[in-house]
């Protein structure tokens, strides 16, 4: 696969409005110490002027010698072109800035200042009652926040190098959906101006129909919005701090709940979801079945437990992952820790529909969710899944669903360090530890796997990529569930990524990248040489 080309493809483009501001930008730094010098020169001797030199440095003791041997006439010629160049340049330059690209260095610091300050991983809430449009579909409909983006980029290209669906040839790179919005918007701008005054004028009067086209399929083509992971790796290596994530989902949205169009097997995704309350649309009544025989408490057996362990539907329904939930639950009954599980009556919280644009969904699930944990007196939840620790701390909240959620290796590490659990290192295998998204960039939880891995002797290696740099498996985003072409498998390239490490086992700890992680090592035919595991079976395996 020729990954490696197509992951830098995007860094270099090049424009003549880059040439004119970079030529602007050169003649003001050089011509300034060339009229400085010519001063020092012409005015040599004269009272105050040496003093003016001391805090001229470069023209001073650079320029000033290369002039001090000329003709009076020619330096004071030099110095007067000078002083037109830069003050020329100058005026050029602020006229031409907020017509062209670099208007990014008059938005950009605002655009720092007006981030998002709500957690990194909640997606905005819709008005579903109120709203009369379900998504983003006309370039007026963004937030002043997004069109502050646009004007934002300095086109660098880090977030396209960053970008998995850009590193395994897809259709998206994050750079040009936000270039191709910029330049419609540059297009449309008149009609968005003439739209807002109307309303001004307006008040309250009938909305004005959208400006321009719909965007999504002519401007912003469905394949490029299906192709996201949803893994926020842009917003981390943009430097000005422009965000992705909420276009890509907002006119996902348009997509799916206003066009209804979205790839064909998300249609059994989402009825799975609305029949089962799972993804795989398996029976409900299964989801308790990885518990045979353990002995694990229900919500109904210890209606007080002091925890909540929300296992999740794939840790629940998935064959691998239910030997982690498995492995999980024994730790924490050899812990003590008191908890118990809703068994049965655990429901998907959504995750899933919000990040494919089914914010419908999403939000019928999710409030039917936060109704079993406040029948059952939730108040802290235990959780091993990442996408679940992640809808259930920053976006149950905004359905007035608050707990305190814990995810499982920072329960682990508070538990070695209270000496309730013995983790003697005894694993010892070269183990390579991969970030999930939606504990890493989405939340920082970078430390306490890591932790917790070496604490259980593995020898921990880490992948080129990792921490906040670390590249999704491929299933974030819904993309799980949507087909990918066998050429263009994120999965492969990150499995590639761990091996070069040489490990003997690929750590995680998500069920996602447990699956595609897995997968990858499969499609390579190395399961006898390296595994697959969860940081909680590592732990597991060694713990007393
Ligand atoms: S969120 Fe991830 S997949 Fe989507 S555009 Fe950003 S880097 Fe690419
Ligand atoms: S990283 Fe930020 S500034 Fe650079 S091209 Fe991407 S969006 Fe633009």
């Amino acid at each position: 696969m020729g990954f490696a080309p197509a992951e830098n493809r995007q860094r270099a483009h090049h424009h003549w409005e880059a040439y004119l501001i970079l030529s602007c930008i050169g003649i003001i730094v050089s011509s300034g110490p060339v009229y400085d010098a010519s001063r020092l020169v012409l005015h040599a001797g004269e009272p105050g002027i040496a003093g003016e030199g001391a805090w001229e440095p470069l023209s001073n003791h650079v320029v000033r010698p290369l002039l001090a041997g000329m003709a009076p006439g020619f330096v004071a010629t030099a110095g007067g072109v000078a002083w037109w160049a830069h003050n020329l340049s100058v005026l050029v330059m602020l006229n031409f800035l907020p017509l062209a690209k670099h208007f990014h260095v008059i938005t950009s610091l605002p655009n720092v200042f007006f981030r998002k300050l709500e957690p990194l991983g909640a997606l905005s809430k819709q008005d579903l009652e109120n709203a009369t449009t379900f998504g983003t579909s006309h370039i007026d409909q963004f937030t002043w926040k997004q069109v502050l983006d646009m004007f934002s980029c300095t086109e660098c290209g880090r977030c396209s190098s960053q970008c998995p669906a850009t590193a395994t040839g897809k259709p998206l790179a994050p750079r040009q959906l936000l270039l191709d919005l910029r330049d419609y918007l540059y297009a449309h701008q008149d009609e968005v101006i003439a739209k807002r005054v109307r309303q001004r004028a307006d008040g309250d009067g009938a909305e004005p129909p959208e400006v321009g086209e719909n965007i999504v399929g002519p401007v912003i083509a469905d394949e490029v919005l299906w192709s996201c992971n949803v893994c926020r790796a842009c917003e981390e290596a943009c430097p000005v701090m422009i965000e992705y994530v909420d276009k890509i989902v907002d006119m996902r949205r348009h997509l799916v709940q206003e066009a209804a169009r979205f790839p064909n097997e998300l249609t059994r995704t989402f009825k799975g979801m609305e029949t089962q309350s799972n993804p795989w649309g398996l029976g409900a009544e299964k989801r308790f079945d990885w518990a045979q025989g353990l002995g694990v408490p229900t919500i109904a057996d210890k209606p007080n437990a002091e925890y909540l362990y929300y296992v999740g539907c794939a840790g629940a329904f998935d064959d691998r992952n239910k030997k982690t939930t498995q492995a999980f639950a024994r730790l924490l009954e050899k812990a003590g820790v008191d908890f118990a599980c809703l068994a049965k009556e655990e429901l998907c919280n959504g995750e899933t529909a919000r990040r494919l644009g089914n914010e419908y969904l999403y939000q019928t699930m999710a409030q039917a969710c936060i109704e079993s944990f406040d029948t059952a007196g939730v108040k802290k939840v235990i959780v091993n899944c990442p996408h679940c620790f992640n809808t259930i701390k920053n976006e149950f909240p905004q359905f007035g669903g608050r707990y305190q959620v814990v995810h499982a290796a920072e329960l682990v590490a508070q538990l070695i360090a209270q000496g309730r659990l013995q983790v003697p290192p005894g694993f010892g295998k070269k183990t390579v530890y991969h970030d999930s998204c939606y504990y890493g960039r989405f939340n920082e939880i970078y430390d306490e796997p890591r932790t917790v891995l070496a604490r259980t002797g593995a020898q921990v290696q880490e992948m080129r990529r990792h921490k906040q740099f670390g590249m999704c498996c491929g299933a974030g985003g819904g993309r799980m569930w949507i087909e990918e072409d066998p050429d263009k498998r994120v999965n492969l390239l990150r499995t590639a990524q761990a091996l070069e490490t040489n490990p003997e086992v690929i750590a995680v700890s998500c069920p996602f990248c447990m699956t595609m992680l897995s997968d990858g090592i499969k499609a390579k035919e190395l399961e006898d040489k390296v595994q697959t595991l969860d940081v909680m079976e590592i732990v597991a395996k060694v713990a007393t």
